[in-house]
């Protein structure tokens, strides 16, 4: 399975082009030149003739969906993503707090960028499972955003963590303030998912290092999150 999968590191959020017998399915679409970085990727790979039958998202960040309905209109694709995000996939998400600075940047992008916002054909929730990839099942990890989750393959242990940490050797981290709805939430749904049977973790925004290697970061960030959590 670890080859029919790529990751597909576009400027700003990365996003994973996944392929079983029925063909691929896409977690996020990336951001600035996704579109035809995604073609080039495929072609690469030898699936440039296989069809994209689904697109899942993780979140509503525009660097993470600003591909999402092109890509749709061009193959067909099915669209499921997380139910507590909708409002940014009709282009019109609330932020408050630090997190305004992100709505501000936002609603500078959309017109610039040219993002079309879109309907989903399912609303995704904790638990949901998804007959794509051998079985994958929605671990809601809400804190980034409020709909934010992330994607379990039992078959691998892998999960697909979407923007829980940044994983770039020593200077990987979580996400700053102003990006998240609520840090605080953002963090336990970091230590909570590290409850799960893990063997690996997938980033959007990462190095090209294997998913062991970015598990074994996030480890670290939330044992040193959690040791400055309790000095005085
Ligand atoms: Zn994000």
């Amino acid at each position: 399975m670890r080859d029919n999968l790529i990751q597909i590191r576009s400027f700003g959020a990365g996003f994973y082009a996944l392929r079983d017998s029925n063909g691929i399915h896409l977690i996020d679409c990336g951001f600035i030149g996704g579109v035809q970085m995604l073609h080039r990727a495929l072609r690469k790979r030898g699936w440039g003739k296989d069809p994209i039958l689904g697109i899942i998202v993780t979140h509503g960040h525009l660097d993470h969906i600003l591909n999402v309905s092109r890509i749709a209109a061009e193959t067909g694709a099915w669209i499921a993503a997380p139910r507590h995000d909708a409002a940014h996939y009709e282009g019109n998400p609330t932020y408050h707090g630090a997190a305004k600075v992100t709505g501000f940047l936002e609603s500078a992008g959309r017109p610039v960028l040219g993002f079309k916002p879109f309907t989903t054909s399912r609303l995704l929730e904790d638990g949901d499972t998804m007959d794509v990839w051998h079985g994958l099942t929605v671990v809601h990890l809400p804190g980034h955003t409020a709909g934010h989750s992330g994607f379990y393959s039992h078959r691998l242990r892998w999960l697909f963590c979407a923007d829980l940490f940044a994983s770039y050797g020593g200077l990987s981290h979580f996400p700053p303030h102003f990006l998240n709805m609520d840090s605080k939430q953002a963090y336990e749904s970091a230590s909570r998912a590290l409850e799960l049977d893990l063997a690996g973790v997938l980033p959007s925004h990462a190095d090209g290092a294997s998913p062991e290697v970015h598990l074994q970061r996030l480890k670290k960030l939330v044992e040193r999150q959690s040791g400055d959590m309790v000095k005085p």
